[in-house]
């Protein structure tokens, strides 16, 4: 009797011990799944939610909540679990790279491209990345597939299949020219040379493509990439330095040059080579034509004054190195105001915006440059254009009455928008389709 009084309460304090835990577990997950959910109101609200480009689906039936994505993903808030399952919440943001693909333990995840409301143009590429027009072939994100390793395997297997299409009785200065220094366009690069190629790599920029071009210093490798003619570079999580000394030290090894600040224009078919034409007035003639220049196009210029020198910039790279300066951003989109709000830390920041309020700018964004205008550490020009630049001071005319003001500058930042690639795909002549929604990378 004394006995089974007992186990009746051992058996009454486990239980009570299990109900316990598994009431705080749910309840720190009930409380976990409303931030994830106040976070997705959030992203709508801010139109942050539905994705613009590559982006995970996740196949509910396989996810298990292991949250092993969400640690993989190097980017804040892509992915959140709510109710026990995974889910999107700023999509938008989602740049593509695949480590929450790599990650998932049941490979529930899928990376696809736009979505059944907004499609995304995709050039069309046979097997062996070939475009609809014979000679020209597209190897990177261009075709749709992010990631850096995926850029490098395309660039080598792209120019593979160039090497063989390939006949002597042209009169082309080269026999390929690759358009874009990115991954895709370096790991071209190599291969042309492992092959005994004459090839030309021209940029429009300065070597390494986008990953470079963007403020964050750590880079995912979800796998080795395997650079020709140098060997697997096994890299987990590097920084934006380290891996451009690889594909340096790869293409110094090979004495490759790229011609950089060299932008393709135009490219036209004639007879059996291309004609590309490049904004630096070059015509170079070639017998065939990789395109390597990812999706993220070019930014545009304001054909001003003084735009040429050297402390203009397009895009905000190692804020955290600029100190003391005195700066003016052009601009008034999200880019414009998160570099702005980025420097005004360290240094004294104008902003020259052509309208008179902001317009369609992130909630978080205008919240906070407002804040910093209130407090006077953004000075603030509205209706304004800038129209001169000098090495020492800019010059910004009132749209209002063209009165004209001088301030003391060290550096420009300007943010007026961009050119897509796929402009500059039409007017090649390129076949494009949207796709809405299709997997790209599927287990
Ligand atoms: C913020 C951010 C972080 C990322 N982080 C990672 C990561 O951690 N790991 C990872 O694997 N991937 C990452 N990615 C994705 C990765 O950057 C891309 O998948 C990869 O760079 C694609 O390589 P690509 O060579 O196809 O194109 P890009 O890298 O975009 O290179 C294209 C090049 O072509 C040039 N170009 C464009 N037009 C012309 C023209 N008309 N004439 C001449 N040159 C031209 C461009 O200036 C550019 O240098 C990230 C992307 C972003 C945006």
């Amino acid at each position: 009797m004394e006995q089974n009084f007992e186990q009746i309460i051992i058996y009454t304090v486990v239980f009570a011990l299990i109900f316990i835990i598994v009431y705080f577990y749910l309840r720190k997950q009930k409380k976990k799944s409303k931030i994830v959910a106040e976070k997705i109101a959030i992203a709508k609200q801010d139109g942050l939610f539905e994705p613009v480009s590559l982006h995970p689906v996740i196949d509910l039936g396989d996810c298990i909540q292991t949250g092993a994505c969400i640690v993989a993903c190097p980017e804040e808030d892509i992915l959140g679990i709510i109710n026990g399952k995974a889910t999107t919440i700023n999509a938008s943001r989602c740049i593509g790279h695949g480590a929450c693909f790599h990650a998932c333990p049941t490979e529930a995840i899928s990376l696809c491209i736009g979505t059944e409301k907004r499609g995304v143009e995709l050039p069309h590429i046979n097997y062996n990345f070939e475009t609809n027009i014979p000679g020209m072939f597209i190897a990177g994100e261009l075709g749709g597939m992010g990631l850096i390793k995926n850029a490098v395997e395309q660039g080598k297997q792209a120019t593979e299949s160039i090497t063989k299409t390939i006949k002597n009785k042209h009169q082309a200065q080269y026999d390929l020219l690759i358009i874009g220094a990115g991954p895709a366009g370096i790991s071209a690069s190599l291969t042309a040379k492992k092959y005994g190629l004459n090839s030309l790599t021209v940029e429009q920029d300065s070597l390494g493509g986008t990953v470079f071009t963007f403020p964050r210093s750590k880079i995912v490798m979800t796998s080795a990439m395997d650079l020709p003619l140098f060997g697997k570079v096994k890299l987990k999580e590097t920084s934006k330095a380290d891996l451009l000394d690889v594909w340096l030290r790869a293409l110094q090894k090979n004495n490759i040059d790229i011609k950089e600040n060299t932008k393709v224009e135009n490219i036209e078919k004639e007879d059996d080579y291309f004609k590309v034409t490049t904004t630096n007035g070059d015509i170079i003639s070639s017998k065939t034509v990789l395109l390597a220049i990812g999706r993220r196009g070019t930014p545009r210029k304001l054909n001003i004054q003084g735009e040429n020198l050297e402390k203009v910039a397009y895009r905000l790279l190692e804020p955290e190195d600029i100190s003391n300066k005195q700066i003016l951003v052009v601009g008034g989109g999200d880019s414009a105001i998160e570099s702005a709000l980025l420097l005004a830390d360290n240094n004294e920041v104008t902003l020259s915006y052509r309208k008179n309020i902001f317009q369609r700018l992130k909630r978080k964004n205008h919240d906070k440059i407002s804040q910093a205008i209130q407090e006077k550490k953004v000075n603030i020009r509205f209706n304004t254009n800038l129209t001169k630049i000098n090495k020492d001071d800019i010059v910004l005319s009132s749209v209002v009455d063209n009165s004209e003001e001088e301030i003391k500058n060290d550096l420009v930042y300007i943010f007026a928008g961009g050119e897509l690639p796929s402009q500059f795909l039409h007017k090649i002549g390129l076949k494009i389709t949207k796709k809405y929604g299709e997997a790209i990378l599927k287990h």
